[in-house]
This record gives C-alpha cells, sequence and structure tokens, in this order.
C-alpha cells in the first residue's frame, strides 16, 4: 500500500504548482506587518481539501480584534487511519512581508515557475510543509486506502510574529489534539540535503545593559563619569559568562552556551563630550540544561563590579527571553521512524541535530510532547525571490507517507 502512494505522489508536479500558485497569490500577514491576517488563505486551503474529499475538518479560531473579521484562523484537518495514532504534519500559514521590491526579480504575490523551481514570498516558509501535507492528503483519499496511522494536518496561524493566536492558542483551548504516541512533524527547517533533523533548541536571551555616568566636556574628564568606558569594560566582563556557564553538547553548533555582544546605542554625537549614558545589547543562545534567569542573574553580578570600580550606575534588563525545553530524544520513535523515512526517500542519513533559534516545535516539547523538526529545503526563508524545490515537496510528501506505514 505504501509504494503505490510514494508512486501516485510522484507525478503530482503539476498539483505542487496550482496549490503553490493559489497560496502565493493570497497574502496572509499579521497585523503586526500591516496584514489583515489569514482568514483568506485558510478559506482556500478549506476549499481545496473539501475539493478532494477530505470531511474531518476542525477549525480553531483566535479572536483578534486587529483584523478585519475578528479571527486567527487554525484548521485541523485529518484522514482517518486503521489507528487514532496520529502523524500530525504541522504547516504555518502567515507569511512575512516581501521587504523591498526592487530587490524581487518577480512579483512576489504571483508565482515564477522555473524548471523545478518556484519563487514567490511564501513558497518555502512554510507553504512548501502546507503543500506536501495537502498532497499526501488529497493522494491518500483519492487511492482509497487506509493507512495504519491517522494522517493529521495542523495549518497554523500567527507563527511569524509569535503564536498567540496560533500554536499557543490551539494548545490552550485544545490541550486535547495531541496524544502522547501521536508522531509530530514540524517541517519548517532543515537543510538543502536533508540531512538535518532538528531535536533541541537553545533558549533565546537579549539583555539591555545600560550605565548611566555623569556627562562631561572632553577636556575635562576629570568632572564626569564616563559611562562608554564602563560599557566597554562590562561588555569585555560579560564575555566570561562562558566561562560560568561551560557545558557543551554535541548537538549543537556551536556546542556550548553564546554570549554575543551585539547591537550599541548612539550616544553623544559631538567628539568633546563625555559621554553620561550608554546602552548596549547581548544576544545569548543558552542550552536547555542552564535556566536563562541564571544568567541574567550573572550578568547583573559581573555588572555590580564595574559599578563599584567605574561610579556608575548600571541596568541589567532582560529585553526578550524565549525559554526554551527539554529536548526531543534522539531515540524516540517520531526521530527514528523520520531517520529510516528519509533514508528510504532520499538516501541520505538524517542527524539529530540542535540550533540556536527557535522553531513551534518548543511549545510542543515544554508540554512532554517530542516533536522533530524536518523539511529538506533551500534555506532562503524571509529573502527577496524566496525560492523552493518541487521535487523536495514532493519528496518530503513521500517521507510522510513513510511514517504512515511505520510497519511496512
Ligand atoms: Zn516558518
Amino acid at each position: 500500500m505504501r509504494t503505490a502512494l510514494l508512486h501516485a505522489l510522484q507525478d503530482r508536479r503539476e498539483r505542487v504548482i496550482d496549490l503553490q500558485r493559489g497560496l502565493t497569490a493570497i497574502p496572509a500577514l499579521g497585523p503586526e506587518n500591516g496584514g489583515d491576517g489569514e482568514l483568506r488563505k485558510m478559506r482556500y486551503i478549506e476549499a481545496q481539501l473539501a475539493r478532494v474529499g477530505v470531511t474531518d475538518l476542525e477549525r480553531i479560531d483566535a479572536p483578534d480584534e486587529r483584523v478585519p473579521e475578528g479571527i486567527r484562523p487554525n484548521l485541523v484537518a485529518r484522514v482517518p487511519g486503521r489507528s487514532p495514532r496520529t502523524l500530525w504534519i504541522l504547516g504555518h500559514v502567515d507569511v512575512v512581508p516581501p521587504g523591498d521590491l526592487a530587490l524581487w526579480t518577480s512579483d512576489p504575490w504571483t508565482l515564477a515557475v522555473d524548471g523545478d523551481t518556484l519563487v514567490g514570498r511564501g513558497v518555502e516558509d512554510n507553504q512548501q510543509a502546507l503543500v506536501s501535507g495537502l498532497l499526501l492528503a488529497e493522494t491518500l483519499v483519492a487511492s482509497g486506502a487506509t493507512p495504519e496511522l491517522t494522517l493529521g494536518l495542523l495549518c497554523m496561524a500567527d507563527e511569524e510574529t509569535g503564536n498567540k493566536y496560533g500554536l499557543e492558542y490551539v494548545l490552550r483551548v485544545r490541550p486535547d489534539l495531541f496524544r502522547p504516541d501521536d508522531l509530530i512533524l514540524v517541517p519548517d527547517f532543515g537543510s538543502a540535503d536533508g540531512a538535518m533533523l532538528e531535536v533541541a533548541e537553545k533558549a533565546v536571551l537579549w539583555l539591555k545593559i545600560s550605565s548611566t555616568g555623569t556627562q562631561c566636556h572632553g577636556s575635562t574628564p576629570h568632572k564626569g563619569v564616563n559611562a562608554m568606558v564602563a560599557g566597554a569594560e562590562l561588555t569585555l566582563r560579560l564575555l566570561d559568562l562562558h566561562k560560568e556557564f561551560p557545558a557543551e553538547n554535541p548537538l549543537f553548533d556551536p556546542p556550548a552556551s553564546t554570549f554575543t555582544p551585539t547591537r550599541r546605542d548612539a550616544n553623544v554625537p559631538n567628539v568633546n563630550t563625555v559621554p553620561g549614558s550608554d546602552v548596549f545589547y547581548m544576544d545569548c543562545r543558552i542550552l536547555p540544561q542552564y535556566a536563562p534567569d541564571d544568567v541574567l542573574a550573572a550578568a547583573r553580578r559581573l555588572a555590580r563590579e564595574v559599578e563599584e570600580r567605574r561610579g556608575v550606575r548600571v541596568t541589567v534588563e532582560a529585553q526578550h527571553l524565549l525559554p526554551t525545553a527539554p529536548p526531543t530524544p534522539a531515540d524516540s520513535e517520531v526521530v527514528v521512524r523520520l531517520i529510516d523515512a528519509v533514508r528510504a526517500v532520499y538516501g541520505i542519513e538524517a542527524r539529530p541535530t540542535g540550533i540556536g533559534g527557535s522553531t513551534v516545535a518548543c511549545l510542543l516539547r515544554q508540554r512532554g510532547l517530542p516533536a522533530a523538526v524536518w523539511c529538506r529545503v533551500l534555506s532562503n526563508c524571509h529573502e527577496p525571490n524566496e525560492k523552493s524545490r518541487i521535487s523536495n515537496a514532493i519528496g518530503d510528501a513521500q517521507v510522510f507517507a513513510h511514517l504512515l506505514y511505520p510497519h511496512e
């Protein structure tokens, strides 16, 4: 049965193009990005599913008064298998704005097709996942076969601007949606060969460090307190955070936590004034075994030392914090089966990997659901002339098809 399904998926090139064209033509931007949400695009997806006879559809709409129809839609579609146990494919419907139009060689909302390559806003992030899932659902229904596992597609809103109206909302109002033994796949990050299988993420902590001294004339520095010197000293001291949090985990590249000074705000506009204030930022990516609060406390302790030595006042704030979750174990069923499926379809060995960024999988892992993040992608999301490959959409659908028949 599985073999027939894989064959049927093989010649769906025209359908991939159709779906990508339809999806690309409907911009789904969150209100933060000046858009009116995902409803129109979600209705298109519902219509495509209904057309081919996927009847088990359920909407989980988050109220949001900022968009015209007052809702941010999430959609669950199911194709029943012999077991209620479900293979979930999660994809987000929203996209990011095209950015500078002059950098695009074609209209971002009109699909361009060049051989195996598709160009348009959203074709990779995250329409490739949506299309692979739709393709599999359609092909399955058309074949009349009942797979071993149930196929569940979850099409989500609001991934690009924080998930509050997307997966976070779904998990809050439908905590029963995912069963502990379901296989959950998030095809929203990967590599060009398909070898990267993301199972772990570092926590993200952005620190804002503000030093206040006393401004004075540059010719009489003894009359003031130079906040920039204090800030510069503290910048170097904070590089020592890695000594307090030295653990390494070979899953990640780089294997250790990272503590990186990044932005520095402008201070005085002229050269002959000693600055009385200095503000800089650090981007910290913290291994799951450490608590971000402990990093914050350590940064504050180092700041106290500089305060005393330099006579400034320093505040250290967490400007942004995305906590992480325990990694999905490399021997969990979703990972082991995915490695098998990727080998069968693409002939390569996928490796469990940790990343410094953050995906919706973290929200699932925080609830004890071992989600895996995988797809075969060009990795050019958010760029102008965003591209994806038709063959990847089809190949990924075949990988998912494999997972539906774990015992064949
Ligand atoms: Zn995405």
